[in-house]
């Protein structure tokens, strides 16, 4: 008979923590904890296996499931001493969800369940404490109301339906928080909770426990599809099939008095990444307290307080901190990874209620990478499979322009401060709820979400937003956590802050901010501004770029510095830029670069008073014209390869011939007099055909007279820029320096036309050579980036001594679509899942990618040396990045601010392919943290 159930009590466990797949994260920490001699409150999970069984027979379990939670929950009564249902003694469990991958808040749990209103009484025996007892209960009944039943608040200005009737007693008692209502009060509460579930749902509240739990049971199923849970898959790319388990857990209270309590942390700071334990609880409150941020919490020991704060863990309750420092310690030390952990103190007693691989903001991610492995703890390669090459990119944030902030702090426009959840500096327009944000990001707008506390619900919009400001809630709350792991800017527990939702406002103090007014955000400080703050770069960026930020003061740098240097260690590729310019080929080399990949000219040509000389090229009616015209732009040109050969030095500098059809240079055509006439035969004004013809553009792919077509037709272009590149690479190695040109001929399709450019450059090249006395090592070669080319490979190597792949041509051909106008359709292309990312953005393994090794194959057939590089979008991109590195591939070239992405990437593809081969079990990729960055490509 197939086991569906896995029980676990302190000690001992059926499963591990090896076992999320079919555990749930949750589920398999627990047995881990369980068997590591951790307290944790019996229980048992029931396998992903029977969520995908569910959704396969419509809703139905399989036969042998009944009797296995039966005899479960038989011992689990056996260990507790308690019966389920008992009026005299009964026992009360938790039902959770927990997938494989944390979802955190995206799926459902239901506490206290096996309360009615028999078994209350019997709890009031086992406790003294009515008022506990019937708080309990009310609590269960609106959970159950909220999960199973989906009692939920109707619009999206209204309040929890629940929390509006505990609200109107608390206004009716005159009393601010729950824990002042009285017993009789609750009790009464626990009536008007049934009648709003009578009034509201048409149907009474479930007093047999058994059927609490099997209705619960299927509804923690039923959650994994909720859409809010579909969202977040969607976004962190989680696959639909995995499912969620279900663990069932005897209760322990936090709630039961003051000596009671509950709590998360984390084994390190997950802002800073500090190897400090950090966390937060409340004295007298269940788990859910802390998260949803209904009551701000105490700091966990005296390091974290802060003015205001109340007493932390190791001044109220010392025995217990320093059982929970041991056990954190062990934690980290057992999963070698920071761990976010939930526990709850019943009658001094602790008990651990789950531990998962923590959310941390990206400085985080990389101090307790480099730090871990300096502990001792983890291997080089660990870290480098620890940082997600996305996240990395978030190092490269804004901070605020001091003087601007330290302004808006003198005319008075701090004005209020928060706790610091989500590092980095933004600034937009505030919107207050979660739909308003994502429908003004749509519009373009830059949008800060303020919220009282956040909700799974607002998911999207806190996605769309730039920052996130929240009134309540802690540094674990929902909107932290969620933010942290989003990259988002984000300040939470604002608690002087007012938030009026009708009429769409808030207040802090005399000043009130309206929806649509501006407001900036101090994620890294917890400060909020009234109005507009230019923002800065970040402080890697201020050491490598701007240098106004000595190495040795950033920790940041250092921690960044550490994991590229173990980056390069390990990466087989190279990894190049794509840079038109000095100044942007100085800022690839600061951030690693090892060449130039891909000079697009014609960015050249735009520039000063150059674009005249071009069109006066364009327009010239011979070649003698042309050559004129181009004389002029010849100097130009070859001002600005000096200009790249200096900075790159003996690095190679991939320099291509003119590629964009020549329309692009002159001003767009509209046909105004046909349009007039349509107009006028159809009867509508001139104005809205025109906007129509606008609207209905389409830019489709260039495949017109453009790339080595333009350099056969007009050769002339060819050997300007040929001799352009030759001279400069003469002058500048006359300097005494040593240069690398490489020449590259676009969009070639056919070995001749290949073979016609060459010839071109190489006469032109040995004209110069001559002529300067200096001989230069250079190389001529090819973009590949139509299906011929690549098709064709073999017969193009004879001649090209290397290929790039243009992979945005080459993904435009491939699919038939154009990169300019693919907007129209593309997103819903993703959202039918027709396509699973853009392909601009992610390289198209199959079909791209496939003709990709196909040209690998055969270039490499003709010419064993052949160097092959990307030069397209992709190559900053971290899958993409991978796929090359497994067809072979020399270098990726990417805009100089991708290439930290790149390089790690780089990285962790050779190290997957280095335990692919040694056959070692894969990094426990369940066991890593969830991406915190958003894929959105
Ligand atoms: C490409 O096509 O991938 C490429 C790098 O060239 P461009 O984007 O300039 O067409
Ligand atoms: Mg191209």
């Amino acid at each position: 008979m197939p086991d569906y159930v896995y029980f676990f009590e302190e000690g001992k466990a059926d499963g591990n923590a090896k076992m999320k797949a079919l555990l749930g994260g949750k589920g398999a920490n627990l047995a881990e904890m369980a068997q590591l001699d951790i307290p944790v409150p019996p229980g048992f999970t029931i396998t992903t296996d029977i969520c995908t069984y569910y959704y396969q027979h419509s809703g139905e379990y399989p036969l042998e499931l009944k009797g296995q939670v039966e005899e479960a929950l038989h011992k689990l009564e056996g260990i507790m001493g308690r019966k389920f249902g008992d009026p005299e003694n009964p026992l009360l469990v938790s039902v959770r969800s927990g997938a494989a991958i944390s979802m955190p808040g995206m799926m459902d749990t239901v506490l206290n369940l096996g309360l009615n209103d028999h078994t209350v009484l019997g709890l009031i025996k086992q406790t003294g404490d009515e008022r506990f007892a019937y708080d309990c209960y009310r609590r269960f009944i609106a959970m159950y109301g909220d999960v199973v039943l989906g009692l939920k608040p109707q619009s999206k200005d209204e309040h929890d339906p629940f929390d509006e009737l505990i609200e109107e007693m608390r206004k009716k008692r005159g009393v601010e928080f729950d824990n002042q209502l009285s017993a009789s009060d609750l009790k009464e509460l626990v009536e008007r909770y049934k009648a709003l579930i009578r009034e509201r749902k048409k149907v009474e509240f479930r007093h047999d426990p058994w059927d609490q739990l099997w209705g619960t049971i299927t509804a923690v199923f039923g959650s994994w599809n909720n859409p809010r849970a579909i969202a977040y898959r969607e976004i962190n790319n989680i696959p639909d099939t995995m499912g969620t388990a279900v663990s069932v857990q005897s209760m322990v209270f936090g709630n039961m008095g003051e000596d009671c309590g509950t709590g998360v942390g984390f084994t390190r700071n997950p802002a800073t990444g500090e190897n400090v334990f950090w966390g937060e609880y409340l004295i007298n409150a269940q788990g859910e307290d802390v998260v949803a941020g209904i009551r701000t919490p105490q700091p966990i020991n005296r390091q974290q307080k802060s003015e205001g704060s109340g007493p932390s863990l190791d001044e109220t309750m010392p025995e217990i901190y320093d059982q929970l420092e041991r056990i954190r310690s062990k934690l980290d030390r057992h999963y070698r990874d920071m761990q976010d952990i939930e526990f709850t103190i019943e009658n001094k007693k602790l008990w651990m209620l789950q531990t998962r691989a923590g959310n941390r903001t990206v400085f985080a991610s990389v101090k307790i990478a480099v730090d871990m492995v300096r502990e001792g703890i983890i291997s080089k390669q660990e870290a480098l499979m620890r940082v997600d090459p996305d996240q990395l990119d978030q190092l490269l944030r804004p901070t605020f322009d001091p003087k601007a902030q330290r302004d808006a702090v003198k005319d008075g426009n701090l004005l209020t401060s928060g706790l610091n959840a989500g590092p980095g500096a933004a600034t937009g327009r505030v919107v207050f709820n979660a739909h308003d944000a994502e429908e003004w990001a749509m519009r373009g707008e830059v949008v800060i979400l303020v919220r009282l506390e956040t909700s799974p619900d607002d998911i999207r919009g806190m996605h769309a937003s730039r920052g996130i400001l929240t009134a309540r809630g802690g540094m674990t709350s929902h909107a932290a956590l969620v933010a942290r792991q989003m990259g988002k800017v984000c300040v939470v527990g604002c608690s002087d802050l007012e938030i009026d939702y009708h009429n769409r406002r808030m207040t802090i103090g005399d000043r009130v901010i309206r929806e649509g007014q501006y407001l900036s955000l101090d994620g890294s400080a917890g400060d909020v501004f009234a109005g507009q703050i230019p923002t800065r770069p970040s402080e890697v960026l201020r050491v490598i770029i701007d240098k106004s930020l000595a190495p040795q003061r950033s920790q940041i740098y250092q921690n960044y510095v550490a994991l590229m240097g173990w980056a390069d260690e390990f990466r087989r590729l190279q990894i190049w830029t794509n840079a038109d310019q000095p100044n942007q080929a100085e800022e690839a080399i600061a951030f690693g670069a090892e060449g130039i990949g891909l000079t697009r000219t014609e960015h050249m040509f735009f520039e000063g008073d150059r674009i005249e000389a071009v069109r006066e090229m364009i327009l010239a009616e011979n070649s003698q014209g042309r050559e004129r015209a181009l004389a002029k732009l010849l100097p130009m040109q070859k001002e600005d390869f000096k200009g790249l050969f200096k900075v790159m030095r003996e690095k190679p500098v991939t320099i291509r011939t003119l590629d964009p059809p020549l329309h692009e240079f002159l001003p767009k055509e509209t046909d105004d007099k046909a349009i007039q006439k349509l107009a006028t035969k159809l009867g509508v004004p001139y104005e809205q055909l025109f906007a129509k013809v606008v609207s209905l553009h389409e830019a489709n792919p260039m495949l017109g007279h453009r790339g080595c077509r333009l350099g056969v037709t007009y050769p002339e272009i060819t050997r300007m820029q040929a001799r352009a590149v030759m001279e400069a690479a003469c002058e500048v190695a006359r300097e005494g320096m040593d240069v690398r040109p490489e020449i590259m001929i676009p969009l070639v399709g056919d070995a001749a036309e290949f073979k016609n450019q060459r010839d071109v450059v190489e006469a032109v090249a040995r004209e110069v050579m001559e002529e300067y006395e200096v001989d230069i090592e250079y190389h001529i070669g090819t973009m590949i980036e139509v299906p011929r080319g690549a098709m064709t490979a073999d017969e193009i190597a004879e001649y090209a001594e290397f290929f790039s792949f243009g992979t945005n041509d080459l993904t435009q051909t491939v699919f038939g679509i154009s990169r300019d106008d693919a907007g129209k359709f593309l997103p819903a292309y993703v959202s039918n899942k027709i396509w699973e990312y853009d392909p601009f953005a992610r390289l198209d393994q199959k079909g791209v990618g496939g003709l990709m090794e196909i040209a690998v194959h055969k270039g490499r057939s003709v010419r064993p040396d052949i160097k092959i590089g990307i030069c397209g979008e992709h190559g900053g991109d971290p899958s993409s990045v991978e796929f090359c590195h497994r067809i072979g591939l020399d270098y990726v070239s990417c805009s100089p601010y991708r290439i930290p992405v790149a390089t790690l990437a780089a990285a962790r593809a050779a190290i997957k392919e280095k335990l692919a081969k040694e056959k070692l079990p894969k990094e426990d990729s369940a066991s890593a943290a969830v991406p915190m960055v958003v894929k959105t490509g």
